[in-house]
């Protein structure tokens, strides 16, 4: 699950870095020579205007804050902090290790050191939080400072992260298959306490990065536009509450990318079905401006129709074929 990190920027330091590396995001080409092609790759899919927002901490005495950076995964959520205000909160993408990098960026504080445990962000969002209000969320004394780099632990973190209601568009925190199955197998999703939610969200992380890898943008299975993936879903075409375990292990054939511009919508109520691998109207109708999209719809291929898929969307053509589309 995704954590919160705490990054006060009181010192003068951290301020500048915050105007230098965040308010005005790092250009790719800048960071191309100090990192591997992979890494490079990484993050021109992720960012594709090649605008990085990036940061950076020292190793800290004993590598206290290196330790901590090791917990940082993608998803997770940073709290920029100053002058008992949280002024700004982003969604870690990606991290890695790079002094020459971070010299080239920030060069040495006072103790020689750099600020090379980096650490990539995006979604960053201002805001005004109160210091007491966060302590109060995380159940912390009324007065505690942010006093240095912190991660919190899980609990807390999913205190804040509901709390505020933050969860990214865009990062996919990452699950493993294995994780996956342990979820569909063991969890019941009557639960939709802290805890399901949680399992909810790893679940639809799983499958949104099963069809969209690092991509920041992809094309919807039935429109076939290509959006930001914020604006797409990961649509079961069989019905998930409607699957079997087997079904929805089944995952690299159950879900395909539908926009939120009113594909997902058209589906999810059987306004729209496939045969046969092409688009069709469930003959229902009640608008004009709903038949104009319709119009701009039907026919389409569907790209995602194949032998392997074709028993799903057969289900979800026959559960739409009696009259109840309402
Ligand atoms: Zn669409």
């Amino acid at each position: 699950m995704s954590r919160v990190i705490l990054q006060p920027t009181g010192n003068k330091d951290a301020r500048e870095h915050y105007v230098d590396t965040l308010v005005r995001p790092v250009d790719i080409l800048r960071i191309k020579p100090f990192v591997s092609s992979e890494e490079y790759n990484y993050l021109k899919d992720m960012y594709p205007d090649g605008l990085v927002p990036t940061w950076g901490v020292t190793p800290g005495v004993n590598n206290v804050n290196a330790n901590k950076w090791s917990k940082i995964q993608p998803a997770d959520v940073t709290f920029f902090s100053a002058n008992k205000i949280l002024y700004s909160y982003g969604f870690v993408t990606f991290k890695i290790q790079n002094k020459q990098l971070a010299q080239n960026l920030w060069g040495f504080n006072i103790k020689g050191e750099t600020w090379e445990y980096i650490y990539f962000l995006d979604e960053i969002r201002e805001h005004d939080i109160q210091i007491s209000l966060f302590n109060k969320v995380v159940d912390y004394a009324e007065n505690y400072k942010v006093q240095g780099f912190a991660v919190l632990d899980e609990d807390k973190s999913e205190s804040v992260l509901s709390y505020f209601g933050l969860h990214s568009e865009t990062v996919i925190q990452p699950v493993s298959e294995v994780e996956y199955q342990n979820i569909i197998e063991n969890f019941d999703w009557k639960d939709l306490d802290t805890e399901g939610k949680s399992k909810s969200r790893a679940e639809q992380g799983f499958l949104r990065t099963t069809l969209f890898r690092n991509k920041t943008t992809s094309n919807c299975g039935i429109c076939g536009k290509e959006y930001p993936i914020s604006f797409l879903v990961a649509a079961h075409i069989k019905k998930r509450s409607l699957c079997s375990k087997e079904e929805k292990l089944d995952f690299k054939n159950i879900i395909m990318p539908m926009c939120k511009f009113g594909c997902d919508d058209l589906f999810e109520k059987g306004y729209i079905t496939i045969l046969n691998g092409t688009v069709k109207s469930n003959g229902k109708t009640s608008t004009e401006a709903l038949e104009n999209y319709l119009n701009s719809i039907v026919g389409k291929k569907c790209d995602y129709w194949n032998e392997s898929t074709v028993n799903y969307f057969e289900w979800h053509r026959h559960h739409h074929s009696l009259s109840k589309v309402r």
